[in-house]
């Protein structure tokens, strides 16, 4: 049986999120029957190395042995109350401890759904309703989000979803990823209406795009001169750079910041938070509605605090950035002996190949990228038993799970895919 033929008949697409069928790179998805550590396995026991992470939560790898316990043992007592419990104090306890500018935290199911409950939180606590984000960088797919910039170059947006009204999008400015008079012009525009501005301290979703330097820091100040509230999408960078996130990274103290991925270790988490004073507007203690059936499940509360516990202990983050860095520069070596100049951003353990020569800094230049050659290299990698994101515009993540022999042989593998092209 073709389970990818089959569960089209079932499943739009046979997918249950867009960019896994393959879409853009050509070829069926590969359906995985399980993982464990840096390889997954696929219907037919097929080995493969694994750098898309579940699209950023495995810092760990997969099937890591105190996750798995702490879901199991969790399991054992219970899947779901719908009362408080001592685990969600505990998980909120570490994240608290480990984010320098969240005060207060609040667990939800999704990353979507933690943006979505904190723009409704800076929009009640400054009593505005407009929104600017940056064009490339993605929040998650509730309506007031799913939007482009208009025609009228970088001003009002417009939906990028059929089935979102002009009246959600109207609410939402864009503006140019690493360019503060983009936002500086918008806000002039609409003096006075504007609640917050929401970034990826990191770009994620168009590939990788790292803010140039004085970006964030002179965000944070623009925005605290103008009463606008500073909103972290650290949906991926949550954890991923330092304990503290992109915040801690950057040093910038965010008015409020979203989580998800890394904080749910694998099972479906997302947390906003921040200043106590904002995240008090949050019902019961305040006005702002915003509520979950499974929220705090026990199951993912487990996985999270014992990922964190992991990830936020002395020296994860240096180990990994070492083992990161002899990958990137690994693969910068092949480019260099290959002689193509293609952008490479990297940091930490994120990192993006663009199929575009000089740099890649905006959402112009990432989307300026040869998606056809991108989609021969992912073959390529995938032919020699190597996952990444089947799309350009995503990132490679790498594991603690990730082996010195792992490296070596994608190093290989990806001077033999290029090579190729
Ligand atoms: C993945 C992601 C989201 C959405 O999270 P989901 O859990 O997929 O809803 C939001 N923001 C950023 C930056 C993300 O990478």
């Amino acid at each position: 049986m073709n389970l990818f033929e089959e569960s089209k008949k079932y499943i739009p697409g046979g997918v249950n999120s867009p960019v896994r069928a393959f879409g853009s790179v050509g070829g069926d998805p590969v359906f995985i029957k399980r993982a464990h550590g840096s390889k997954v396995y696929d219907i037919n026991d097929k080995e493969y190395l694994d750098y898309i992470c579940s699209w950023g939560p495995l810092i760990l790898g997969h099937a890591d042995e105190d996750v798995v316990n702490a879901v199991v043992n969790a399991a054992k007592n219970g899947t779901s109350f719908g009362a408080p419990t001592e685990l969600e104090l505990k998980l909120a306890k570490k994240v608290v401890e480990n984010v320098p500018s969240m005060d207060m935290v609040r667990m939800v199911n999704s990353g979507t759904e933690a943006v979505m409950s904190a723009i409704r939180v800076a929009r009640a606590y400054t009593e505005k309703d407009k929104i600017i984000k940056f064009e490339g960088c993605y929040h998650g797919h509730s309506d007031g989000l799913l939007v482009k910039a208009g025609s009228a170059a970088l001003t009002f947006g417009q939906p990028s979803s059929p089935g979102v009204p002009d009246d959600y999008a109207k609410n939402t400015l864009v503006a140019e990823y690493n360019n503060l008079d983009s936002v500086k012009k918008l806000v002039e525009e609409n003096k006075g209406e504007v609640a917050a501005v929401i970034v990826e301290p990191v770009a994620g979703n168009m590939g990788v795009v790292l803010p140039k330097d004085g970006f964030l820091k002179d965000l944070e100040e623009f925005c605290k001169n103008e009463g606008i509230l500073l909103i972290f999408d650290e949906v991926i960078t949550g954890f991923r750079l330092a304990p503290g996130g992109a915040g801690e990274y950057f040093d910038v103290d965010a008015d409020l910041t979203t989580m998800g991925k890394i904080i749910g270790g694998g099972l479906p988490v997302g947390a906003y938070g921040g200043k106590k004073e904002i995240m008090e507007m949050v019902s019961p203690t305040g006005p702002v509605t915003q509520a979950g059936t499974l929220s705090g499940n026990p199951l993912a509360m487990a996985a999270g605090l014992a990922t964190l516990d992991k990830v936020c202990a002395p020296g994860f983050h240096k180990n990994l950035a070492e083992k990161s860095e002899k990958l990137w520069q690994g693969m910068r070596d092949n480019c260099r002996r290959l002689n193509v100049n293609y952008a490479f951003n990297t940091i930490e353990s994120m990192g993006c190949l663009f199929f575009k020569e000089g740099e890649v800094t905006s959402f112009k230049e990432a989307t300026s990228s040869d998606t056809d050659k991108f989609a021969k290299f992912f073959h390529g990698m995938l032919k020699q038993g190597i996952t990444i994101a089947p799309s350009q515009f995503e990132a490679t993540f790498v594991s603690d799970k990730h082996s010195d022999e792992d490296i070596e042989y994608t190093i290989k593998a990806h001077y033999n895919a290029l090579k190729d092209l």
